[in-house]
């Protein structure tokens, strides 16, 4: 069942979108080799607590972590782990989510760890572009094949996968509403959409093969190639003045790309 949101309520919203995204930034201003993964989830933790915000994410289905921090080969899921550190050329997503006053905010981002391959920039640059035209498709009287139509032509015009298994959601007091909002699919089909729905649009862009599969942890998805996979996540709403960002805080909705680029 699709959650159609009142204007009132979409203001309400933008609470948790905007902890989100300030969770989110502060996440990769932490990144720099040699941190671990855990230390970056400990101090999102701490700044969403401290802002009155719950973090979404942390015992949801299990998962261990406030943020799912998913290096390199890894799609999504990743575990926060005390072991694990960050390599000069790697690149990382943080997905974040805070819950305030019963909303819960849901965003996500790829970070490089200092320089990275030319290549994998390339599929960074394009599956952040993956979501800005996802998003300029989530108006009233579109379908949700317009938004996967978008989004996977953008890509596979590069020539990257699409995965299939992992889409977007409706989001609103529960992280994952209907409608399921996919990174593929076909002009004019599928749900129609219209005012008032809240969406989390977030392509997963791999450098190789979209094939995955999860490791033994139960949570993290990587490509079956080994291959770098991107993934930007930005929740939006619906408005008969066109799609409205939700999760974004006084500095917007984009985080920093290396060299400046939002
Ligand atoms: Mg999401």
């Amino acid at each position: 069942m699709i959650h159609i949101k009142t204007p009132e309520e979409i203001e309400e919203y933008k609470q948790a979108g905007s902890l989100s995204k300030a969770a989110l930034r502060l996440a990769g201003s932490l990144v720099r080799p040699g941190i671990s993964t855990r230390e970056i989830d400990q101090a999102v933790e701490g700044f969403i607590r401290l802002h009155g915000g719950i973090p979404a994410f942390k015992g949801y289905g299990g998962f261990p972590g406030t943020v799912c921090a998913s290096i390199n080969e890894e799609i999504v899921h990743g575990i926060p782990s005390p072991v694990r550190f960050l390599n000069e050329g790697d690149i990382i997503t943080f997905d974040t989510g805070a819950t305030v006053n019963g909303w819960v905010g849901d965003n996500a981002w790829t970070f490089y760890v200092g320089e990275v391959s030319t290549e994998v920039k390339g599929l960074c640059e394009v599956t952040r572009d993956c979501l800005k035209a996802g998003i300029a498709q989530a108006v009233p009287g579109n379908h949700l094949g317009d938004i996967g139509y978008a989004v996977q032509h953008l890509a596979e015009s590069h020539g990257y996968g699409v995965v299939r298994e992992y889409v977007g959601h409706g989001v609103g007091r529960s992280m994952h509403e209907d409608p399921n909002v996919p990174n593929y699919g076909k002009r004019g089909r599928g749900v129609k959409l219209q005012e008032g729905m809240i969406i989390a649009i977030e392509p997963m862009i791999t450098l190789g093969t979209y094939k995955n599969h999860v490791l033994g942890n139960g949570w993290t998805v990587v490509t079956n190639d080994g291959l770098q996979s991107a993934h930007y996540e930005n929740t939006i709403a619906i408005t008969k003045d066109g799609p409205v960002i939700l999760t974004q805080d006084d500095e917007g909705p984009w985080c920093v790309m290396q060299g400046g680029e939002k």
